[in-house]
């Protein structure tokens, strides 16, 4: 093992990779970047080494001597392990993309993007550099602190039909937050809700982003504008079987019919204990909330599960929708998940859509919905009854043939939408 990891002051990242070669391209490009960088060259010694790594990101090779990367997925996910999880390998597609589900179903956070070999410096980094930031450094009591100065904030992205007979509308938005934190600009959800989860404050920040988002789903409503509002709820949240209750007096006593509001929950949240989830999701449902199976494809779940769960839209994960033009499997993927939508009478909602040839290409096969930075960026409340009134003043949004939907950079304050 080399490790230069003493009075580390930059964040630590692991390469667990018996080729050299492979592991010395993957340190220089990594160091170049800010990373302190150890490196193991098979699982047993990563194994022993484990506890005083101080990791915050691991790229772990898949095939190794030893202990391979399936083992020492299994060996992390018994340790909790928080650091984010970049898998790479010489296997095909299929295998990577086994090992990382896995890797999820032992509750370890697995980067979406594998670093297939081979790979070039630009794969690195672009793997990398996003994660520069994710030190560590936020505690439970941060996030308490957050949320009790009403440091969190909602921004909402829309959700736009994609079947209308004039052209693309404003169907709704998701609401998602991000913590505006003092001396750290804003902050983007996937480096505090891990930890908000660790720290069970879960329950705490959905209340929070649930405020907010029924505010703006009232005022909106005021507006004339009757689109539904998304709002992502966690695992942790099932645990209780008074949510539908309190979630049905929220909207009630702000004046939200509980048809405006549709509750995003991921596949492996939604399967983890089905039996009270089931009773949950369905007094929601018939409480009159849309319920939304959100990410499908990176969980585990079966088709009957689904169709005994009172779903009535289902996201297909952004890492088959960005893959549509590279990649075949995942095309095949995204269609017949569009298929069975249609067949089960399930709206299908495509996100991560980036351009146009992927909005083409799900708008063929028959997709409802569509969400991604090709219509826009997550955007403060106040930007979105102007977007919703473009798509009925211009008639439609039809990516390149119109004027483009705002992106990141559309407002005066656009500093402020990540
Ligand atoms: P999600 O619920 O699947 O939300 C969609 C994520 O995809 C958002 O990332 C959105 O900005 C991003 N996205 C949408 N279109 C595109 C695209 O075209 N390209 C790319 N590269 N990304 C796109 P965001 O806001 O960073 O949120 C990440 C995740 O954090 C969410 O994934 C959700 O799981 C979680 N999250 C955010 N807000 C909340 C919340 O209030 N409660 C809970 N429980 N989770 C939340
Ligand atoms: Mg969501
Ligand atoms: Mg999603």
């Amino acid at each position: 093992m080399t490790n230069n990891s003493q009075n580390r002051s930059r964040p630590a990242l692991v390469i667990v990779d018996d080729e050299a070669d492979v592991a010395d391209f993957i340190q220089d490009v990594a160091s170049g970047i800010g990373f302190d960088v150890a490196v193991y060259n098979d699982g047993n010694t990563f194994e022993r080494g484990y506890e005083q790594c101080g990791a915050s990101v691991i790229i772990l090779d898949l095939n190794l001597p030893g202990h391979d990367g399936i083992e020492l997925l299994r060996f992390l996910g018994e340790r909790a392990c928080q650091a984010k999880i970049i898998v790479t390998s010489g296997s095909d597609s299929r295998t990577i993309a086994s090992a990382q589900a896995l890797g999820k179903q032992h509750k370890l956070d697995i980067l979406q993007k594998p670093l297939a070999k081979p790979f070039l410096i630009e794969d690195i980094e672009k793997a990398l550099k996003p994660l520069i930031g994710h030190t560590g450094g936020i505690s439970g009591a941060d996030i308490r602190n957050a949320i009790r100065n009403d440091e969190l904030i909602v921004l909402y992205q829309p959700k736009v039909d994609l079947l209308s007979d004039n052209g693309s509308r404003l169907a709704g938005v998701e609401a998602l937050v991000r913590w505006r934190r003092p001396g750290h600009g804003m902050v983007p959800p996937d480096m505090f809700i891990p930890i908000a989860q660790r720290e069970g404050l879960m329950t705490e920040l959905t209340n929070v982003v649930v405020e907010q988002s029924i505010a703006a789903a009232r005022a909106w409503k005021d507006d004339g504008l009757g689109f539904t509002v998304s709002i992502n709820l966690d695992g942790a949240l099932f645990d209780d079987l008074t949510l539908p209750d309190r979630m049905h007096a929220r909207a009630q006593s702000v004046g939200v019919p509980t048809q405006m509001l549709t509750l995003e929950v991921t596949e492996s949240a939604a399967m983890a204990d089905p039996d009270a989830t089931m009773d949950i999701l369905t007094r929601l449902r018939v409480k009159g909330f849309n319920l939304s199976m959100d990410d499908f494809g990176t969980g585990y779940s079966s088709l009957v599960q689904l169709y005994r769960l009172p779903f009535n839209e289902l996201k297909i994960d952004k890492s088959f929708v960005m893959d549509i033009g590279n990649n075949a499997e995942a095309e095949i993927i995204v269609e017949t998940l569009i298929c069975l939508g249609q067949k089960l009478g399930i709206k299908i909602c495509a996100e991560g859509i980036e351009n146009q040839a992927m909005l083409d290409f799900v708008r063929k096969c028959g997709c409802h919905l569509g969400q991604g930075y090709l219509f826009s960026k997550p955007v403060e409340q106040s930007l979105i009854s102007n977007l919703a009134h473009r798509f009925s003043h211009d008639g439609a949004w039809e990516g390149g043939k119109s004027t483009p939907m705002p992106q990141a950079g559309i407002s005066p304050r656009s500093s402020q939408n990540i």
